[in-house]
């Protein structure tokens, strides 16, 4: 186990993307910070998730020198919505917001490990290979029970922040999640095309469920949406039938559909806390919010979160003070709900195959389109959060 101080301001379980910005976030302003991760610095992190993140998420990364200088990542400059079987679509580019870039494509795990090295550069105290147990609150600090290669140890903080996903909320007083399964699964696999990409993102609501095309590195990454037993049938699909498939709903606007790679899936469902803040406990990022990956906007509101919350604390002497927890929740709300209400949303408008709605849903796209003030505060929302 780590050598760093038992009792600290501020300790952050969980180590992905969410917590270890807060984590820099809060050490940056001068708050003894303890990380705590479960998985060991050098594993290899098997997760084939390639994220979108926008240009305002990527510049708040590199605002705390957390966008480490040699990670591949593949720019998006235009993002394109379309629907399979109408002819309505809207394109948001880089030059609707006067931005260099409307956002970036980073893979989950060079993300990660390369944040890892951030940390231990700006010297925050990380405690790899250390699962959190149980959180408790107590009225002047909270109380942290983790196990790690060396047993068990109990840590001590005036303020302990989730952000491992959510599976420790549930035993937090007055913390309740709705939880709404989507019976989907997202399938992921790389995509090489005959023409080559050129920073388009697409995101196409195809009759078997919507897939985006994310630009990576010269190809994409599909993102498809299907129903639990479809996305097995696709998984199981030889290449050549699934890159008809994907042909069939896609289109030729990247000419042939030339490879597909080894599938990966993931479950989805929505999962919101009623509140985010539990005595001394606050919760950000996933522990706070998990959503489906349709808008790609999980990770850039996690990320919100966590500067939120940095901001909240800002001048507080005790970082577990009320008052500067219920700003934090407060200033977090409007955001979360309407990322997640947006969200869930999609799903439920384009669910189903109503040649009505179809058309309803065409005509939807192309006023967008070609209603430039609209199409912009649609694409800021993306881009900025609400
Ligand atoms: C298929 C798919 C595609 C997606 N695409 C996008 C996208 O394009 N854009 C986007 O913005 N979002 C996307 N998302 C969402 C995004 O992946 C998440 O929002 C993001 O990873 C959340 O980050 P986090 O740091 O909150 O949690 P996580 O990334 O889940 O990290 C949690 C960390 O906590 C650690 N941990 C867990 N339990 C404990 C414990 N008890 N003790 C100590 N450590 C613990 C874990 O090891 C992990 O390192 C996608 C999600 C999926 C499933």
């Amino acid at each position: 186990m780590g050598t760093g101080n038992e009792h600290s301001d501020v300790l952050i379980v969980g180590g992905g993307p969410v917590g270890a910005l807060a984590a820099l976030k809060l050490a940056g302003e001068g708050r003894r910070v303890t990380l705590v991760e479960a998985r060991a610095r050098d594993a290899a992190i098997r997760d084939a998730r390639a994220l979108a993140l926008s240009w305002h998420s990527r510049q708040q990364l590199a605002a705390v020198g957390a966008w480490p200088a040699a990670l591949p990542c593949t720019m998006i400059d235009t993002v394109h919505v379309s629907q399979q079987g109408s002819c309505g679509r809207t394109v948001l580019q880089r030059e609707d917001l006067a931005l260099p870039h409307l956002g970036v494509v980073v893979d989950y795990p060079a993300l990660v490990q390369g944040l890892a090295e951030v940390l231990e550069a700006a010297g925050v105290d990380v405690r790899w290979q250390c699962r959190v147990e149980s959180v408790r609150s107590l009225s002047h600090y909270a109380c942290v029970e983790v196990s790690g290669p060396e047993g068990r140890e109990l840590l001590t903080c005036r303020l302990a922040v989730l952000a491992e996903g959510g599976a420790l909320a549930d035993s937090l007083p007055g913390v309740k999640r709705l939880v709404h399964d989507y019976r989907q699964c997202a399938v992921l696999a790389e995509v090489a095309t005959e023409l080559p990409q050129t920073g388009v993102a697409y995101e196409r609501f195809a009759a078997d469920g919507p897939f985006a095309l994310l630009p990576h590195g010269q190809g994409f990454m599909l993102v498809w949406t299907r129903g639990n037993d479809d996305a097995e049938r696709l998984k199981q699909m030889d290449d050549e039938a699934l890159c008809r498939e994907l042909q069939q709903a896609f289109g030729e606007r990247q000419g042939k559909i030339v490879s597909i790679g080894p599938r990966a899936s993931f479950p989805l469902a929505l999962r919101q806390v009623n509140r985010v803040i539990s005595g001394r406990v606050a919760l950000i990022g996933n522990a706070a919010q998990t959503m489906h990956p349709v808008a790609a906007q999980g990770l850039n509101l996690g990320l919100r979160d966590a500067i939120g919350l940095a901001g909240a604390l800002r001048g507080a002497a005790d970082p577990g003070d009320s008052r500067a927890l219920a700003a934090y929740a407060a200033a977090r709300k409007l955001d979360s709900h309407a990322v997640v209400g947006f969200t869930h949303g999609l799903i439920k408008l384009f669910d189903g195959h109503n040649p009505l709605l179809n058309s309803l849903r065409g005509v939807g796209m192309t006023a967008l389109d070609v209603l430039p003030p609209l199409r912009r505060r649609f694409a800021g929302h993306l881009v900025f959060g609400v």
